[in-house]
């Protein structure tokens, strides 16, 4: 029997090249309940990128403008470009029962943290090597070498809060980590706090006894 509740956020952390965007897209493609926030960005758009699927693609005045106007649940700088998640799509899915998925960095965590903690479930992923992270950001062909080495250094720092999230896994094989995520967010629709009508449900059965 289901009841109605509340979507999961379910925020997936990694430095870049650890294969999150992989496990996101395995999940997306059997799983038509969960959905990915996209994130507004003042990145140039990588050219195969779709504005409005990977990214918004905005401006910098307009980025600023919806951050003043409380639009954004929460805004970082990564990589010398602004990031933020839209509010409004986060809080209709939620209220729907209808799980959403972030692919955002560490200082964005936190703030959802502080605003959001009881609807997070928290994953991050850890590449198996550094020879192999190294090589999966190579094999980004857009990627220029310094890029590359400011990457491996916010790695780096990334890797360093691993003990701040709910979930760590170690993605040496796309299948198994995939798998590993569905079995965390199929527990989290699971958790109690997230069913709406359950007191509702519990006083029924009460008096059912109660009239006996
Ligand atoms: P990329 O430019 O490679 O797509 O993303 C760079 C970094 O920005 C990644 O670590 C990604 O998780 C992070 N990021 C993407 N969208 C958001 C967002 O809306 N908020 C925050 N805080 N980080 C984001």
């Amino acid at each position: 029997m289901d009841f109605p509740r509340r979507g999961v956020m379910l925020v997936l952390a990694s430095p870049s090249g650890a294969g999150k965007s992989s496990i996101s897209r395995a999940l997306f493609a059997d799983d038509p309940n969960i959905a990915l926030s996209v994130s507004a960005t003042t990145r140039p758009r990588r050219t195969d990128e779709v504005d409005g699927t990977h990214y918004h693609f905005i401006d910098v005045p307009t980025f600023k403008r919806m951050e003043v106007d409380g639009e954004l649940l929460e805004s970082a700088e990564v990589h010398g470009n602004f990031y933020g998640t839209p509010r409004a799509r986060v809080e209709e899915r939620l209220a729907k029962g209808r799980d959403i998925l972030f692919d955002i960095d560490y200082q964005g965590t936190l703030q959802l943290y502080e605003k959001c903690r009881d609807d997070m479930v928290t994953i991050f992923i850890l590449p198996p090597s550094i020879e192999e992270l190294r090589k999966r950001l190579e094999r980004r062909a857009q990627d220029s070498q310094g890029t590359i080495a400011k990457r491996l250094a916010n790695a780096r720092r990334e890797m360093e809060h691993y003990d701040e999230y709910d979930y760590v896994i170690v993605n040496e094989d796309l299948e198994v980590s995939t798998q590993r995520v569905r079995s965390i967010l199929a527990a989290a629709r699971l958790e109690r706090k997230r069913f709406i009508e359950l007191d509702g449900f519990v006083n029924d059965l009460q008096s059912q006894i109660d009239a006996k």
